[in-house]
This record gives structure tokens, C-alpha cells and sequence, in this order.
């Protein structure tokens, strides 16, 4: 993924913004997960929009009830509502399984039988995400072969993207912080998993049918993703949806640069609320940090809707430091 200036490229605005929290519910939020969501709702409801909820549980690791109910309690405590769902992933695999059909039925996908170890082996590039780009060792498979192989393995299932020289595979948007960006999926992800060999489906293709069967118009989340939304972009115009708006926001690292995560117990919400008392300090340092208030203002949620400006969370693109559980 790279930048680029070669290309004007204006978001589109004519939508009305449907925006959503998509999260996993492998844990109890932390303050990254705070600051994603609050500014994916921030930057629906300041366009006048609507907000989705749909719990990312495909994962076996995220299936537990008692963090999603936590989860929504946290959000609704910090202010942060919704006007539909909550969605399960869990129970939309139907949805997915149609979708992959419909791929396959246009001669888009593969069985593959590579092994982890395997593509570690194939010591391909690294695409932007940090996952590697396949190399299509299971792409020319015969009938014969895929049902030889079937015997000791269930493949995974893969779709084909254009070749480097096929226009098709230049995918190019506006993200609302980043700006323009291109991305040529031969080169910088190869063919990429709809369903893993265990039978989960892949998390790019779920996100992509939810966003389209969900009339999702903007998708604000981490920086992290930011190398996904290519194969989003795409992905959603070979189902007939069209693509959403992406906007990433920064992350919160520690101070010697790792991404916060569930391991932070410091930074939980359970912590957090205990810590804070009440839900206007908590957002008005995230706001904060991004330039939206000013230190020693407490804002709630919704007095936060009008300090919101995607120039603002331009200007702030760098990760945001957190040390000792303040917002540097
Ligand atoms: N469920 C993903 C996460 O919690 C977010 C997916 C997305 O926003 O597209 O990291």
C-alpha cells in the first residue's frame, strides 16, 4: 500500500453515513478499542448518521456471550449507542456461505492445502498488514490432485485476484485521514482466504458481506487495517456491494511502541470505569489526544459530536503514545 499523488480522489458524500462498531469479543475493551469506537461514532453521528452494532465472534477464541454483554454495557455506559443490531457473526454464516458460492460459481476460487508451515516456508513477501502474500502453490491444482490431497486435508478456500498486469487489481480510494491509496493486489496481497481449512470463515470476506448486506456507507477503525481495505474494496465490488468509505484512525502503543492489547489489564474497562467514575474525563483525554479538546475540558459523547473533523485526526496520523495509563 502505498500513498500516492498521481490521483485526485474526492470521498464520495452523496450516501447518507451508516456507520458501525464491529468488534471481537475476545476480552474486555482497553482504551484503544475505546478510541476507535468512539471515533467511528463521532464521525457518524457529526454527518448526521446511523450506527450499526455487529459483534465479530466468527473466532472460536471470541465466541463468549459475557464479554459481547460487557462489551455493549462499556459503549453505553461511555455513550457511545446504536440504532441497529446487535448482529452476530455466529449467526450469519449462511450469508458467507453464499457469498463464497457465488464466487466459486464464477470460477474465482480455489481449494488450497498449504500448511502454516508451508507458507512460512515459501518465505514470501510481506504484505503491508504483516501477513504473507501467497504465491499460488494450489492454484493450478488438477481435479485429480485437489481430490488426491482432499484425503488427508480439508483444504482452505481462496479467491483469485487479477493478475499484476490486469487493470481489475489496481485498487485505488480515499481513506478520510490517510488520503489516496493504491494498492495492486497481485503485488501487495496475492490470493487471499475467504474460509480457513477448519471451516471459519475468513474475517475479510465476513466483513465485507456484513458491510454490504448491512448498508454500511463509512468504516472508521484502526490504523492497523489500513492494508485490508484494498482487498475490502475489491472483495465488495465482486459481491455487486458498493465499497464503503474507510477512515483510519490512529493507534495507542505503549511507550516502546507495541500496540496496546487485551493483555494491558491496566488499561480494561473494568479498570478504566472504576478509575474514571464517570465518562467524560475518560473521553475527553482520548479527544484529547487527537486535538479535539482541550486539556482540562470534560466533554461527554455527545458534546464531543461537534468538536469532530476528520482534519483534525489528519494531523494526528502518528500512533499515540500511553504511558502509565496517560495519553502522551
Ligand atoms: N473485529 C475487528 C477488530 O476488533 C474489526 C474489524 C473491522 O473494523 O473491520 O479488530
Amino acid at each position: 500500500m502505498e500513498n500516492t499523488t498521481q490521483h485526485e480522489f474526492t470521498p464520495p458524500t452523496d450516501r447518507p453515513v451508516v456507520g458501525r462498531f464491529a468488534p471481537s469479543p475476545s476480552g474486555r475493551m482497553h482504551l484503544g478499542n475505546v478510541f476507535s469506537c468512539l471515533m467511528a461514532w463521532l464521525a457518524a453521528r457529526s454527518a448526521g448518521g446511523r450506527m450499526v452494532m455487529r459483534i465479530e465472534d466468527l473466532d472460536q477464541r471470541s465466541q463468549n456471550p459475557e464479554n459481547a454483554r460487557l462489551l455493549m454495557d462499556d459503549l453505553r455506559w461511555l455513550g457511545l449507542d446504536w440504532d441497529e443490531g446487535p448482529y452476530y457473526q455466529s449467526e450469519r454464516l449462511e450469508l458467507y456461505r453464499d457469498a463464497v458460492e457465488r464466487l466459486s460459481n464464477r470460477g474465482l476460487t480455489y481449494p488450497c492445502f498449504c500448511t502454516r508451515a508451508e507458507l512460512h516456508a515459501a518465505s514470501a513477501p510481506h504484505a503491508s498488514d504483516g501477513t504473507y502474500i501467497y504465491q499460488g502453490t494450489c492454484k493450478g491444482l488438477s481435479a485429480e490432485q485437489v481430490r488426491q490431497k482432499s484425503v488427508s486435508r480439508p483444504p482452505a478456500t481462496r479467491v483469485m485476484v487479477p493478475e499484476a498486469s490486469d487493470p481489475t487489481g489496481l485498487v485505488e480510494f480515499y481513506d478520510l485521514a490517510y488520503g489516496p491509496q493504491r494498492e495492486v493486489l497481485a503485488n501487495d496481497c496475492g490470493d487471499f482466504l475467504l474460509r480457513r481449512s477448519d471451516g471459519v470463515f475468513a474475517y475479510q470476506l465476513a466483513v465485507v458481506v456484513d458491510d454490504g448486506e448491512m448498508g454500511v456507507t463509512q468504516v472508521v477503525r484502526g490504523r492497523d487495517l489500513l492494508g485490508s481495505s484494498a482487498r475490502q474494496t475489491w472483495l465488495s465490488r465482486q459481491l455487486g456491494y458498493e465499497p464503503p468509505t474507510f477512515g483510519h484512525v490512529p493507534l495507542l502503543v505503549a511507550p516502546d511502541g507495541r500496540r496496546l492489547s487485551k493483555r494491558d489489564q491496566d488499561l480494561h474497562m473494568g479498570v478504566l470505569r472504576e478509575r474514571f467514575g464517570n465518562p467524560k474525563p475518560l473521553l475527553s483525554m482520548l479527544a484529547a489526544a487527537v486535538g479535539m479538546t482541550e486539556s482540562g475540558e470534560e466533554k461527554g459523547a455527545n458534546e464531543l459530536v461537534e468538536r469532530f473533523s476528520w482534519e483534525a485526526l489528519s494531523a494526528h496520523e502518528n500512533d499515540v503514545v500511553v504511558a502509565n495509563g496517560t495519553l502522551l
